[in-house]
């Protein structure tokens, strides 16, 4: 006769290691790679903070985007330590994890003992639904899009760069979208900023912006500022921004955004083009350099290229947009490496990418002091600032 269900339980736990919580508990962060196997409603309800969800009933599909690792510390954990065994027994015989183990007890047992849990945002079914394909990356997840939900990002620019950004981190559903521009949209501009129409010619960008953003997803709240990005109004607009998505075609405003976001601590996705060339870094204060540290003084006026008088091949800032939405997207979810200390160049014409290591300077004017110390009157400010200005007319 065949042994029950509950005598093939109690075998394979006795094959399978099992750990306390108290050990979970001290180990949490140390390179141990926590997996909640329960279902959907289960994780929504409440769980451990750091853990990954992976339900039993997808273990042998995900279970690598979450442990990509065979040889990490893997311990799973369920409501009571049931199905967290039998998962481990899976891991481990099936897919050749060497070092696992089931949680005692499981979550029941972990609240009990008064352990902390994290109750994670509660998707309404319409967005369970809107956000499904993120939903099935592990690394995303329901959390991840919590996050994007609860993300205020700034883009300066409602241009060739801030078009396509804007599109694709209202769709990916970041919260708040704030937006700087003072331009009404043009026709020559519909050549590449897909986010404005042509029935929308002489209309203030910003509002343009926010019919489009609103006709793709209602769960985006957009923030217009119909504004010129100065000194006198940079730290009002900025303070609150979660991230700020540069596509400014100035280097003064570029010094400015630095020194203030600089101050603040907030991180900046900046990208620039011209004619089939790209660039663009992660600036994220005191994690890697600053855009002072990349480039000390601005290059002459006659080189600082401004879209509204040179060439652009329409389809570059849809590149180097959409790359600026993946960084924000990465910061925002802190899944990934952020291109911090980086700078990636692409080259249109031949279809290169060429990636440029970009260290801090310990004497940077501004990123190596403390950001309390920076002045109002010298933010923006760089060394040929007049010949500067004075040349660019
Ligand atoms: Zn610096």
């Amino acid at each position: 006769m065949s042994p029950s269900g509950a005598e093939v339980i109690r075998q394979i736990k006795q094959q399978v290691e099992e750990v306390d919580p108290a050990e979970v508990s001290e180990h949490l962060g140390n390179g141990v790679v926590l997996v909640d196997v329960r279902e959907s409603e289960e994780w929504d309800r409440g769980h451990i903070p750091g853990a990954v969800h992976v339900p039993r009933s997808y273990l042998e599909s995900r279970i690598e985007g979450a442990a990509p690792d065979r040889a990490a510390r893997v311990i799973l954990y369920c409501a009571s330590g049931q199905r967290s065994a039998l998962a481990a027994h899976t891991l481990k015989e099936v897919l050749g994890y060497s070092d696992v183990a089931s949680m005692t007890g499981g979550i029941t047992l972990w609240k009990d003992r008064g352990y902390k849990v994290d109750v994670p945002k509660v998707l309404t079914p319409e967005q369970k639904e809107r956000y499904g394909r993120h939903l099935l990356l592990p690394e995303v997840g329901g959390e991840g899009q919590a996050k994007l939900l609860d993300a205020k990002v700034l883009l300066l620019g409602a241009g060739g760069l801030g078009a396509p950004t804007a599109l694709y981190l209202a769709a990916a559903g970041v919260g708040t979208l704030g937006i700087v521009d003072d331009d009404d949209v043009d026709l020559s501009n519909l050549q590449r900023q897909v986010i404005h129409t042509t029935d929308r010619i002489g209309t203030p960008k910003v509002d343009s912006a926010e019919t489009t953003i609103h006709a793709l997803n209602p769960d985006v709240n957009v923030v217009k500022y119909p504004v010129r990005l100065d000194a006198s109004n940079i730290l009002e607009i900025i303070d609150g921004y979660d991230v700020i998505v540069d596509g400014v075609d100035n280097f003064p405003t570029r010094y400015l955004l630095n020194d203030a976001t600089v101050r603040l601590g907030i991180p900046v996705v900046s990208a620039s083009i011209l004619g089939f060339d790209g660039q663009l870094s992660v600036f994220k204060p005191h994690d890697g350099p600053c855009y002072r540290c990349l480039y000390p003084v601005p290059p002459p006026a006659e080189l600082a290229p401004s879209c509204g008088a040179n060439g652009v091949l329409g389809v570059l800032p849809g590149t180097m947009g959409m790359l600026q939405a993946t960084e924000v997207v990465k910061l925002v979810t802190g899944i990934g490496e952020p291109l911090i200390g980086r700078l990636l160049l692409y080259e249109a014409l031949g279809a290169t990418f060429t990636e440029l290591k970009v260290r801090r300077d310990p004497n940077c004017p501004i990123c190596s002091r403390d950001p309390e110390e920076i002045v109002d009157a010298e933010m923006g400010v760089f060394p040929d600032y007049e010949a500067f200005c004075a040349a660019a007319g």
